[in-house]
């Protein structure tokens, strides 16, 4: 007779997990992370899980959980390698969690054996990431209360932790900081220090390889670990599925989902389920060579989703071909790419990261970020898979020897195929565990973009301004282009009938898995945003947004337009905007003369060309020169919203309006910045900075 699918699952499974015990899992290609996250909800593994952290590792045999709180995937793949780590060298027995899917009350209650890492980035202005909410809110509350009122509630609970943040942000990395104080307060006993990443100074991995070691090491004193030489061992099997082909209807080829791959994908969509949206209108608007810049104007009509002006839209990308190519020819796996294969996690709290059955080719080009920069100790995790002595000891050289790292790699902005590709001189790495790969590399994320259009004048169409990511860097052949944008670029391409004019083809898949996304349709999610106008329209706002900064800010101007169209009174309108040069990058320059007929002097447009004169000029100047203009609306409680690059202009522009304020009114320089402070903490300085 023939056996059912859930036979064949069911046995399948069986043989992974017994095959994987006999061999210690070497002969496995293995996949991701392991305990990573969102696809598991599709895949029906969250089902009837319980809320109880406790009852959970004492159910899974756990003496480590390691919680993220993680918006782009940056702390959930720490947390993974954390776990990871702290199960191949110490033995300890981890689990990663996701700190949504839990409950705080009863965190007096862990067993004194336990410790828990808190991996924590912290998102926009000093806030928690979406899955932190509900933590950081119970755990800094004024009324936080246990389930046993024991004094200090938290005298039992040892922890870990290590925040991600960005110093071009003004609470820098409040999260961990902000937890931290509070667990000390509850009594709790933080081992090693309080790790911080920073993204502003492009430190992050490294800040993080510093902050582990020692931490490990005190954590191994305090719970008298021993250290163990580190063995890899996966995650996840994989079992080759004979009966099926990438034809088969139950086979995942790029669909995020069950409901998309039996096309009846329905709302609500979200971060774990895009709407497919056509795109209606795509053109480049910058009038020069060798830049590019997109107008898109994406179509959400036949969903449910909504926005308003100042929220993101999220892009789901594809991997281009070309990098698909590159990077499952290194690894020896091109003849394989359509095979189709079953992912099981060996370990009973790691969740598959995208849903199965499905093939190679598909996981690699909608679901693992291939191209993202490599991090210094994958790079020695894959040394022991080299398939040459003088490879591998090129590899542990660059795993172990930051500066040669950044020489060899980083300058050229590598990423691992091409990493791989030169190390062993073309030959193939055919040794190395497919797990280790998806463990080491982070799921495909989706990008954001400020939406700008209004929503009260196109409800239904939501409109994106991106600049085409592609550098030329020298010593290196071919230019580092970006995966969402040169994605984007070619479906406009598509769509216009343009030839790809760029010699280095990406080759995307345009249409889609199974041609799902023909005629020109592009994943989507809508977040939501606190960058907003202010309710009222006669209130001024003062709009700064240099390049693709302005996109925001063209649905704010739009917004206003329309609102004095319809008769209402609209306040000062001043937006600064910055280009190279008038003939060449000047965005959407005969529409701002359209919104001009509708504001009249309410509106103005200052706009800094630093390439176009003698002297370079950015926005801060503009700023500077109108001193008593701003310092006047400021007075008259002007809203000021600041967007596009957070690294210098964001930063530089808060100065000069602190710098503004303390001459204008006469009062010293700390002073001013304490207004301009307290101005963004009531909400009249708004950014939306990246
Ligand atoms: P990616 O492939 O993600 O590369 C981005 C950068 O990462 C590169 O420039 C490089 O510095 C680094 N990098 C990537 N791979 C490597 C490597 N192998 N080695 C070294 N470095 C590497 N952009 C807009 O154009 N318009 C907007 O309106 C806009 N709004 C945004 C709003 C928000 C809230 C946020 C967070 C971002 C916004 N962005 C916007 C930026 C946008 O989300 C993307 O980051 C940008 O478009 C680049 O995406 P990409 O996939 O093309 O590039």
């Amino acid at each position: 007779t023939q056996l059912d699918t859930l036979d064949i699952i069911v046995l399948s499974c069986i043989l992974v997990a017994t095959a994987a015990y006999f061999t210690k899992g070497k002969l496995w290609g293995v996949t991701k992370d392991p305990y990573a996250n969102s696809f598991a909800n599709t895949n029906g593994l969250k089902a009837g899980k319980t809320r109880n952290i406790i009852e959970k590792i004492e159910e899974a045999g756990k003496n480590c959980i390691i919680f993220y709180g993680s918006q782009t995937g940056t702390a959930e793949d720490y947390a993974s390698r954390l776990a990871k780590e702290g199960k191949s060298r110490f033995g300890l027995e981890t689990m990663v969690a996701d700190l949504e899917d839990y409950d705080y009350d009863n965190l007096d209650q862990l067993p004194e054996d336990k410790v828990i890492f808190f991996v924590l980035a912290t998102y926009g202005e000093g806030e928690p990431t979406d899955n932190a909410v509900d933590f950081y809110e119970f755990i800094t509350g004024e009324d936080v209360s246990f389930s046993e009122s024991a004094d200090p509630p938290l005298g039992t609970l040892k922890y870990v932790t290590f925040g991600l943040g960005n110093n071009t942000y003004e609470h820098y990395n409040s999260m961990v900081r902000n937890v931290d104080k509070a667990l000390t307060k509850l009594g709790a006993h933080r081992i090693g220090d309080a790790g911080e990443g920073d993204d502003g100074a492009g430190t992050m991995e490294e800040d993080f390889l510093a902050w582990k070691e020692p931490m490990w090491a005190a954590l191994a004193k305090k719970m008298g670990l021993e250290e163990r030489e580190a063995q890899y061992e996966p995650i996840f099997g994989i079992v080759e599925r004979e009966g099926l082909t990438k034809d088969s209807h139950e086979v995942y080829l790029g669909e995020p989902n069950k409901m998309h791959l039996e096309g009846s994908a329905r709302g609500p969509f979200n971060a774990h389920n895009p709407y497919i949206a056509p795109i209606v209108e795509s053109k480049e608007i910058f009038n020069v060579k060798d830049r590019n810049c997109l107008h898109m104007e994406v179509d959400i009509s036949g969903s449910n989703l909504s926005y308003q002006t100042g929220d993101h839209i999220a892009i789901w990308p594809t991997n281009a071909g070309l990098e698909v190519d590159y990077f499952l020819d290194i690894l020896g796996l091109a003849e394989k790419r359509d095979t189709v294969i079953s992912v099981k996690a060996l370990e009973p709290t790691a969740k598959v990261p995208f849903p199965t059955p499905t093939t190679f080719d598909a996981i690699v080009r909608y679901h693992m970020e291939i191209c993202a920069p490599i991090s210094r100790q994958f790079v020695s995790t894959l040394a022991a898979f080299a398939p040459d002595e003088s490879s591998k000891a090129e590899m542990t050289k660059l795993g172990q020897d930051k500066d040669y790292f950044h020489e060899k790699v980083s300058k050229y902005h590598y990423n691992l195929a091409g990493l791989l590709r030169r190390v062993s001189g073309g030959q193939k790495w055919n040794n190395v565990p497919f797990s280790a790969l998806i463990e080491g590399l982070t799921k495909l994320q989706p990008r954001y973009y400020s939406i700008s259009s209004s929503s009260a004048v196109q409800p239904k169409k939501i409109s994106i301004t991106a600049v085409v990511e592609s550098q030329l860097i020298p010593g290196r052949e071919d230019p580092f282009t970006g995966v969402a944008t040169n994605y984007l670029l070619a479906l406009k391409e598509k769509q216009n009938g343009e030839p790809n004019p760029k010699p280095y083809g990406l080759k995307y898949e345009i249409c889609g898995p199974r041609n799902k996304y023909d005629g020109i349709h592009v994943p989507v999610h809508v977040r939501h945003s606190n960058f907003k106008l202010p309710s009222d329209p006669s209130k001024p706002i003062i709009m700064i947004g240099p390049g693709t900064g302005v996109a925001p800010f063209r649905g704010f101007v739009q917004e206003r337009a329309k609102q004095a169209e319809d008769g209402e009174t609209v306040g000062k309108t001043i937006l600064f905007f910055g280009c190279r040069k008038r003939s060449e990058d000047f965005m959407y320059e005969s529409e701002w003369e359209e919104r001009k007929k509708a504001l009249g002097d309410a509106f103005e447009m200052p706009i800094a060309f630093s390439r176009d004169g003698p002297k370079k000029v950015y926005v801060q100047h503009l700023l500077k020169e109108r001193s008593k203009e701003i310092n006047e609306l400021l007075e008259k409680k002007a809203y000021v919203y600041v967007c596009g690059d957070a690294a210098n202009m964001a930063r530089e522009v808060n100065t000069v309006l602190a710098q503004i304020v303390s001459e204008q009114r006469g009062i010293p320089e700390a002073k001013a910045e304490e207004i301009v402070k307290n101005m963004r903490a009531s909400n009249q300085y708004q950014e939306d900075v990246w």
